[in-house]
């Protein structure tokens, strides 16, 4: 019952949002009151019916965060291990996790090469639950990406990057985790994933979701790689440095965590539909800013996926350009700026500069727009400080069917082997029959 509310529950959370949206959004003059909005007539004193109990109930003492267990469980004194400048952090990315795996890869009604796709990209719930379980066992601790390089000013008056040397307990290595695509696109919510992110009644954040054979939607907080992790975290405060979970590399053009903040500028201003879908678009505004605010509270951070998942191996400066600054008005407004962004496709602008200096125009152009710290994606840990710019280059691990499997010429139980040995991850039983090329 503690994971699982009712459908109930989110109808009332639903209202909530309704209702603080209309009191928000005031004076709409002869505009069609909502019907779901009971008129405030209606709505009963707190203390209506109590006649007969002339004692008041004393005010209830706001329960303590939960999360500041986490936050502070490491006291300063006991950051005794200095993890220098030359020493891996590893980092690990995961997409959305598959909430129900049967549905995804064989009973929903996806082409075979779609859900292929799910196999190579992603891992399932109970995958994930056992990276995790695997990860903090092996003694890594999350650290936020964002206290792992920083910007500095040299002798010559330039800036440019640096790794710190974190300070960590006794015993730990440092680990990123990045998730990728955190905008629940409609496609993803027909292939059994959970649908958007919201904030319960017990102010926590929690996961929509709709069951695909029932269609019976709820909140859960074990069917989505978020709340997972904060669970996690919850029950293993060791596991985190200073209160970090991971960061969301989020895209623009479907919205953010599940809410459509995007604009369609094909709706012309005097289009007829366009008060239509700027009323709906500022609600949904209006509906993740609590939820982007209690995510920052716990931990989470921000990057950049770019708005529209281009690939920047192959766009113009100017599709480049045009996609930046819109990231930045419809994603950056909301989540506040950020100085990661994450290649979509793990694709470089300017070719693969990954070991000298030279790269160009379009690399220049977006470390001019604040980026600092460039993420792709590869088989080994991988990070360069550049010299000539202020920047840093990284590649991210990607534990998902193509790695659990092998890999082309198996040579995959080795890959990884820092954080899990793939045999015990891999769920034979439910990925299609694609085969392993380990032993
Ligand atoms: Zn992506």
């Amino acid at each position: 019952m503690k994971h699982k509310l009712t459908r109930t529950l989110a109808l009332l959370l639903a209202l909530g949002l309704t209702l603080s949206l209309a009191a928000c959004g005031g004076g709409t003059e002869g505009g069609p009151k909502q019907p779901d909005a009971p008129a405030a007539d209606a709505t009963p004193a707190p203390d209506a019916g109590s006649d007969a109990d002339p004692t008041p109930e004393p005010t209830p003492e706001p329960p303590a965060d939960p999360y500041d267990a986490v936050r502070h469980y490491w006291s300063e004194d006991q950051l005794t291990q200095a993890w220098g400048p030359d020493q891996v952090v590893e980092h690990l990315f995961f997409h959305p996790v598959i909430a129900y795996p049967q549905w995804a890869f064989h009973e929903c009604p996806s082409s075979q090469s779609q859900k292929e796709g799910l196999d190579d990209w992603m891992v399932t719930v109970d995958e994930y639950n056992k990276i995790l379980q695997s990860v903090y066992d092996r003694g890594y601790i999350l650290v936020a990406m964002e206290d792992v390089w920083s910007e500095y000013t040299n002798e010559a008056g330039e800036t440019r990057m640096r790794r710190n040397t974190l300070m960590l307990p006794e015993g730990k290595k440092p680990l990123i985790i990045s998730f990728d695509d955190v905008n629940y696109y409609p496609y993803m919510l027909e292939e059994g994933f959970t649908s958007k992110l919201v904030v319960g009644e017990d102010g926590q954040i929690w996961a929509e979701c709709t069951d695909p054979y029932t269609q019976e939607t709820f909140l859960t907080q074990e069917l989505d790689a978020t709340p997972i992790l904060d669970q996690f975290v919850l029950e293993h405060p060791d596991f985190s440095l200073n209160g970090a979970k991971a960061i969301f590399s989020l895209t623009g053009y479907e919205g953010i965590l599940g809410y459509r903040t995007q604009n369609d500028i094909d709706i012309a201003a005097d289009d007829p539909a366009r008060p239509a879908f700027d009323a709906n678009r500022q609600a949904e505004i209006e509906a993740v800013k609590p939820v982007i605010q209690r995510l920052k509270e716990t931990g989470w951070t921000f990057g950049s996926h770019t708005w529209g998942h281009i690939n920047l191996s192959t766009r113009s400066m100017e599709q480049i350009q045009r996609d930046t600054l819109r990231w930045e008005e419809e994603v950056g407004s909301l989540v506040g700026p950020t100085s990661i962004l994450f290649y979509p496709h793990g694709a470089r602008p300017d070719g693969d500069h990954d070991q000298n200096e030279g790269y160009g125009d379009q690399f220049r152009w977006l470390q001019s727009q604040g980026f600092r710290i460039f993420a792709s994606v590869g088989i080994s840990s991988f990070s360069q400080v550049k010299t000539g710019i202020s920047a840093v280059i990284c590649d991210r691990l990607h534990p998902d069917g193509t790695t659990l499997r092998g890999g082309p010429g198996g040579k995959a139980v080795g890959w990884y082997s820092q954080f899990y040995d793939c045999r015990d991850i891999i769920d034979l039983d439910v990925r299609p029959n694609l085969g392993v090329t380990w032993q």
